[in-house]
């Protein structure tokens, strides 16, 4: 069976599926998205994810392009029509078609919708977060509003690549006052020497992963110690742990940071319960 997509109310074969020249996702990066992790075909940390798209929509004066039902149904249409039981469902909605002009279009258009979802092999995955990933630092120089999930991320694809000609999973970025701000597709956390587990507050400029959210919860219930303070590499380093967390890695151990081992260079026991933490609590509370 091939993939198939959503887009704009139709589901079609994957390799057919289509957008227009005009899109202003495509031409403007006019555009949001959102990741939802899948666990048994259901929809992990579902609302968190439903409130940020609403949020970053509403910052940039996007219409909402369906209930929140009806939009929840298409995901899950879109993971059935797939097969995908563990993976991830993505989905993007741009401000529409219209000829291009930096300026909003004058004429009321609808916004452009396409849904995609991957499967993910869970016991790949379990065995990377064993290992645990390296990451690399960078200059921040993304734009001011890192807090509106949208399609404009070419700092982030550059960062990545760093990374992976490196040899790492990831990249930090690094702001002007020497602290990291969040990596290039996760928020960025560490367990420091005192026993603090520390990320960056979400009045910096960074994005206010669903992920992070939970897991602050799932910290508290367990009765560990955490601070939204920042931290600097050089305390990463010489931190107990250190972690990433997003829908694509959920917590996934670091055990280098620009080459220097974090810790004894190995996944701490802390990211690892905090990992099995977090997705036993996704699973039991997805929908
Ligand atoms: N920060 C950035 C820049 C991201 O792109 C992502 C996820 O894609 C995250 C953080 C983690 O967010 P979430 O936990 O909502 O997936």
């Amino acid at each position: 069976m091939g993939r198939i997509a959503y887009v704009n109310g139709r589901y079609t074969p994957h390799a057919e599926a289509a957008v227009h020249i005009e899109d202003r996702g495509y031409q403007l990066a006019d555009a949001v998205y959102e990741v939802w992790a899948v666990f048994d075909g259901k929809l992990a940390d579902a609302e968190g994810h439903f409130a940020r798209l609403s949020r970053s929509l509403g910052e940039l004066r996007i219409p909402e392009p369906m209930s929140r039902g009806a939009l929840t149904v298409v995901l899950r249409e879109v993971l059935r029509r797939n097969r995908i039981r563990n993976g991830m469902v993505y989905l993007q909605v741009s401000r529409g078609v219209a000829p291009r002009d930096h300026a909003f279009p004058t004429a009321p258009v609808s916004p452009a919708v396409v849904v995609t979802a991957k499967a993910v092999d869970h016991a790949a995955a379990e065995a990377k977060a064993a290992k645990g990933v390296s990451v690399i630092t960078t200059p921040e120089n993304r734009w001011g509003r890192c807090d509106i999930k949208t399609v404009g991320l070419l700092p982030n694809v550059l960062a990545k690549q760093a990374a992976k000609e490196r040899g790492a999973a990831e990249a930090w970025f690094v702001d002007e006052m020497g602290l990291v701000t969040e990596g290039a597709s996760s928020n960025a956390w560490i367990l420091d020497r005192d026993g603090v587990l520390r990320t960056r507050d979400t009045n910096a400029n960074i994005l206010r992963g669903v992920t992070r959210l939970t897991l602050l919860e799932v910290i508290r219930e367990a009765g560990l110690t955490v601070s939204e303070k920042p931290f600097s590499p050089a305390e990463a380093v010489e931190a107990r742990e250190a972690f990433i967390t997003g829908a694509g890695s959920l917590v996934l151990p670091v055990v280098q940071v620009d080459g220097k081992p974090v810790g004894e260079g190995l996944p701490g026991p802390v990211a690892k319960r905090l990992r099995a933490l977090y997705i036993q609590r996704a699973k039991n509370t997805a929908v």
